[in-house]
């Protein structure tokens, strides 16, 4: 797999890569298309940082497991510790803002779900969070107003904006520290708007975080062997 390594306003950053912390069911409609109720606290998981991979070039997905979901996500890259921090503490930390894929093995997690086991290998495994470049927070604006765009082969897919968020970004970020402390390098995926569905072996995915990033993606099979 291509190696990722966190770039920020287009320079490579010598931050570590660290945890990725994603936040389940952070849209009502999403939660209402997979079934679940709306949550009244984040629901919190973490993917590793053998999980990043560029959201460039060719992805890998193990489809040999079963349907492997997209979920396209505002992504939080972490600058400072925050530990038990404020939501001004939070926004002070932001190094950059990107967008990634939380890709998602979903027969296997509804599997996982039904027998009450931990998310994590249809979560977690090698290549599971393309994430894009990332640009600084000043650049951006309002972290609130951001649009989140996926199409595959010229058709879109996914369309959200970020004011739609149940809970966001900077109460988000203090939320997690209470559980979690976040280091320089660690991500944050903030949740994915409605229309996730499964990726094809040959799919071109086109990913847009409003007019700030791009990213051009093509999806090909990981080999069997490999997981
Ligand atoms: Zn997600």
């Amino acid at each position: 797999m291509v190696k990722y390594q966190h770039i920020v306003d287009g320079s490579g950053t010598n931050l570590p890569l660290g945890k990725v912390v994603c936040v389940g069911r952070n849209y009502a409609a999403h939660a209402r298309e997979l079934n679940n109720p709306v949550p009244t606290s984040p629901v919190l998981f973490i993917k590793p940082n053998t999980s990043l991979v560029p959201l460039k070039g060719d992805i890998f997905v193990p489809t040999h497991l079963g349907e492997c979901h997209f979920e396209t996500e505002m992504s939080i890259l972490i600058g400072q510790p925050l530990t038990q921090c404020t939501e001004q503490e939070a926004q002070m930390a932001i190094l950059g803002v990107g967008i990634g894929l939380d890709l998602t093995l979903r027969d296997l997690q509804q599997q996982l779900k039904e027998e009450s086991l931990p998310w994590e290998k249809s979560k977690s495994f090698d290549g599971a969070c393309p994430a894009s470049v990332f640009i600084s927070p000043d650049k951006l604006g309002d972290l609130q107003s951001q649009q989140i765009k996926l199409s595959i082969n010229q058709q879109l897919r996914q369309n959200g904006n970020s004011a739609d968020m149940l809970t966001p970004v900077l109460p988000l970020l203090a939320y997690i520290s209470q559980f979690f402390t976040l280091l320089p390098g660690d991500i944050v995926l903030t949740g994915t708007p409605a229309g996730v569905g499964p990726l094809a072996v040959g799919d071109e995915l086109d990913v847009w975080l409003s007019d700030a990033i791009y990213c051009k993606t093509q999806v090909c099979a990981t080999e069997q062997e490999k997981l």
